[in-house]
């Protein structure tokens, strides 16, 4: 017998949305990845890092990542011992978890949302408790004081693309004895942050990553801010070399070239208004979103019909089975053109 761990062996893992392998047939709106390249800067930085010859890489990469920090740091107005970087954001929340969550202990999230810190409390051996949303996206019944070690809060929320006010997730802080994680992947694409609690309160973590906005899902980049006392325990625990050469090269980079993030974002809001406004046009109800997606519904409530018939139509996006949202789809953004072909295909699927 294979003695692995009774929480491992009865865990199902976490499944990533469907990558196919020759993705140049598709529109690809599934993982809400960025359609535009990244910045050229970040192009000729790795051409930069890796040389004629590639001897950079016989080196180990800085254990630190002390360069991005500062950079990092300087972008966001904290002092680098205030971030640490990863290797996409999923690193730092799965070492969240390992920092502050035992066995047995509890940590919380809002069902739908991110359902990969269920795996994350899984592997830990930490149990899960899930709070819903109400009709005008609240959490619901979410209790005067929390006393689970952390809870999640994916601001924006994803899949839906609802944003919680500063003032609600302020007062989500106060009422956690744990841990606050502000899980802000989209928030490049929102109209606010809550970045600036962290300073206010030190139970708050706010989790960034390039993945999204940066279109560097590719090279796996996140990172967290947080108090350095937290800071320190999440850099006891990572891979010392958690970030490799030419992602810290790319990083800098991107996080310098500011210029073409706002571009990039202005884009895709401003594709994602005019691509909301032609579904309500066609009778889909469409939750207002903060992210670089939309999740929408046809008036049967019969996502995964429409699913099937982009997808023969060589246009991915996502269907969740979970009964909560099996009615609709959430639609990456991509370019006006790519989401021209998909409102053109949706008006002919009918
Ligand atoms: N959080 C949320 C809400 C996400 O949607 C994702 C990516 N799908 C992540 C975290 C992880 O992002 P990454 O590891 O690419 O930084």
């Amino acid at each position: 017998m294979i003695p692995l761990r009774p929480n491992i062996s009865s865990m199902k893992g976490y499944v990533p949305g469907f990558q196919p392998a020759d993705e140049s047939e598709y529109i690809k709106l599934n993982t809400n990845e960025n359609s535009y390249p990244p910045s050229p800067a970040v192009v000729a930085a790795i051409l930069a890092e890796l040389g004629s010859d590639g001897a950079s890489l016989r080196r180990y990469p800085s254990a630190t990542s002390q360069r991005l920090r500062e950079v990092a740091g300087e972008l966001y107005g904290f002092d680098p011992a205030w971030i640490i970087m990863a290797n996409g954001s999923d690193e730092v929340l799965n070492n969240l978890i390992r920092a502050f969550t035992g066995e047995g202990e509890e940590i919380g999230y809002v069902h739908p949302s991110y359902s990969y810190y269920a795996t994350l409390a899984e592997v830990q051996g930490a149990t899960v408790r899930t709070f819903g949303l109400t009709g005008d996206f609240r959490i619901a019944g979410f209790p005067d004081r929390y006393e689970g070690k952390i809870f999640f809060l994916t601001t924006p929320n994803a899949p839906l693309g609802c944003g919680f006010s500063l003032d609600y997730i302020e007062n989500l802080a106060q009422n956690c004895g744990g841990m606050l994680v502000l899980d802000e992947t989209y928030a490049d694409f929102a109209d606010g942050s809550a970045l600036g609690l962290v300073k206010k309160h030190e139970n708050v973590v706010v989790t960034r990553t390039l993945s999204k906005s940066y279109s560097l899902a590719g090279m796996r980049l996140g990172l967290a801010i947080a108090r350095p006392q937290v800071i320190a325990a999440l850099d006891k625990i990572r891979d010392h070399y958690n970030l490799d050469r030419l992602a810290q090269a790319a990083c800098i980079a991107a996080l310098k070239d500011q210029a073409y993030l706002g571009e990039c974002v202005r884009k895709i809001r401003a594709t994602r208004e005019w691509f909301a406004e032609e579904l309500g046009k066609l009778g889909y109800s469409v939750i207002p979103s903060q992210g670089n997606f939309v999740f929408t519904s046809h008036p049967d409530r019969d996502g995964k019909r429409v699913y099937e018939a982009l997808f023969d139509r060589k246009i991915l996006v996502r269907h969740f089975t979970d009964p909560l949202l099996s009615h609709g789809l959430r639609i990456s953004i991509g370019t006006w053109k790519e989401m021209e072909t998909t409102l053109r295909a949706i008006r002919e699927i009918g």
